[in-house]
């Protein structure tokens, strides 16, 4: 069975909460004008979402955010349902905030964040929790979100041949990102930076192709799926490939 569209399902969301009498009359308008950070009101596209992103990371980078849907009557009107408009997977680190970093609001991004940003043999919660916002949502675009200096890669690098063991669960992540450590070994440039890159490449490819839920939207180019970096420095948000 086809999902409903996201307007229809917005649509049906808004007529219910009007018919419950969570919402008046009047906030209808301007809850069908939320379609994510894009002001149009009507079902976003993966492109569209991913220049949303970029433009919103713009205006962070010259320190000119709008800091949109952050007042008490945008929660007040997300209350009922949301329409986010891009899964982010992205480190834990603190510096990494996918919704000042893109400049976005309540509501706008699904935000995944483990450290390292590992996809790959990361289990259920975290590839339940994107197929979720894929399956239910319909969010039309996943990024897979590395940043500069990434601690967790850094201690796959230094523990690739170790054979010690970190405490506790730390061993069990660092051991995901070992495999895009092994494939940049021997590559020209720096080492960090390169395992960093192959880390979300290999993130992109594995969501990608991860069935039932996203292979078959990605394939009707329902669904894109991107890599990207972020620069601690600079705030810039660089795509990868
Ligand atoms: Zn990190």
């Amino acid at each position: 069975m086809d999902n409903p569209s996201r307007m229809s399902r917005r649509e049906f969301t808004t007529l219910c909460a009007v018919g419950s009498g969570l919402v008046r009359p009047a906030q209808v308008f301007s809850l069908a004008q939320k379609s994510a950070p894009g002001k149009s009101g009507s079902p976003i596209n993966p492109e569209q979402a991913l220049r949303e992103l970029l433009s919103g990371n713009e205006r962070f980078v010259k320190g000119q955010p709008a800091s949109p849907r952050r007042a008490p009557e945008d929660f007040r009107e997300l209350a009922a349902a949301q329409y986010p408009e891009a899964v982010i997977v992205s480190c834990a680190d603190s510096r990494v905030a996918p919704e000042i970093l893109f400049d976005v609001g309540v509501g706008d991004v699904f935000v995944v964040r483990v450290a390292g940003n590992v996809v790959e043999g990361a289990g259920a919660t975290v590839k339940g929790s994107i197929e979720y916002a894929i399956a239910e949502l319909n969010v039309p675009l996943i990024m897979v979100l590395g940043h500069s200096g990434c601690g967790a890669v850094k201690a796959a690098i230094k523990h690739i041949d170790a054979k010690d063991s970190l405490p506790g669960a730390i061993n069990g992540l660092v051991e995901l990102i070992k495999p895009a450590v092994a494939q940049s070994q021997g590559v020209p440039g720096d080492i960090l930076e390169n395992a960093i890159r192959k880390n979300v490449e290999i993130g992109v490819e594995r969501l990608k192709g991860l069935q039932p839920v996203l292979a078959p939207r990605v394939k009707d180019g329902k669904v894109n799926v991107v890599g990207a970096l972020y620069d601690l420095r600079t705030g810039t948000v660089k795509m990868v490939g």
